[in-house]
């Protein structure tokens, strides 16, 4: 596995007992981001002689499963970061680390943090544990409270462009799905501020309903296996088979309209609607 080079320092700055406390990291990829600051963060825990593979520690194997007590990674549950789970983040840290010789958490998404969740990680940040290291991974920095900001080294991940675009879509249907679901009454504002300023083209628009269409698809095959919906969905738990299906087929309609001219505002506030079936 090839990390990236800002990434790699890190294990640099680790080795020579240089790395910050808190660390802001700014990319424009948070899953990749994340998932090589995993490597990362087996490479600093590791208790054997750290290889990209190593499959022969506990520790390595632990934090794969994500079951290591000491390495937590915090996302948004919904469209925020919760305080519960900065609570609940700060409270396991407290203790004094055993297994290995750090606690090392990621909060994903940190420009998600709300006043509430943020404090308490301001705090922390303030006033670091001993043997606690932090990576707040955003890809907006504006949206991070600058208190947090000027307590952090920022460490800035770039890659290639053309990705973008796609997580963009791909956040914003979440965020769709998230609101349709969730915050109807606001859901024409949302619209107009989240989608329509954005004046997207055909092709993005096409991504966004094929996006909307897999989360959904993915939903209704963990429903019939009876899986347990990832975190981000699980306010899609109680969700009836029938209806998903119905929210599939809703979503093909629309998709196929997208071929055909259409008043794209008009087009998105009735696909809402159709949405609450
Ligand atoms: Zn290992």
């Amino acid at each position: 596995m090839e990390l990236n080079n800002e990434l790699e320092k890190l294990l640099i700055k680790n080795k020579d007992n240089k790395l910050a406390h808190s660390n802001l990291i700014i990319t424009n990829n948070i899953d990749k981001c994340v998932s090589e600051l995993t490597y990362v963060i087996k490479n600093i825990l590791c208790s054997d002689t750290f290889s990209y593979e190593c499959q022969k520690c506990n520790i390595c194997h632990l934090i794969d499963e994500q079951s290591l007590m000491n390495f937590l990674i915090i996302e948004p549950d919904g469209m925020f970061i919760k305080k519960e789970q900065v609570d609940n983040l700060l409270d396991k840290f407290k203790l004094k680390p055993e297994l290995v010789s750090k606690n090392i958490y990621i909060i994903k998404n940190a420009e998600k943090l709300t006043k509430f969740s943020g404090n308490p990680i301001l705090k922390f940040i303030e006033d670091p544990l001993e043997n606690t290291i932090g990576f707040l991974v955003t890809n907006n920095i504006n949206a991070i409270l600058p208190t947090i900001v000027s307590r952090c080294q920022i460490t800035k991940v770039n890659y290639e462009e053309e990705q973008q675009t796609n997580l963009e879509i791909i956040d914003l249907a979440n965020d769709f799905i998230y609101n349709i679901e969730n915050n109807f009454d606001e859901i024409l504002f949302f619209i107009k501020d989240n989608i329509l300023i954005k004046e997207y083209a055909k092709q993005d628009y096409i991504a966004l309903f094929n996006e909307i269409f897999d989360i959904y698809y993915n939903i209704l095959l963990k429903k019939l296996n009876q899986q347990i919906l990832d975190d981000k969905y699980s306010y899609l738990t109680s969700i009836k088979i029938a209806k998903v299906k119905t929210k599939l087929k809703v979503i093909t309609d629309y998709l196929n309209r997208l071929n055909y001219n259409v008043d794209i505002n008009l087009f998105l506030d009735s696909f809402a609607y159709e949405m609450r079936c």
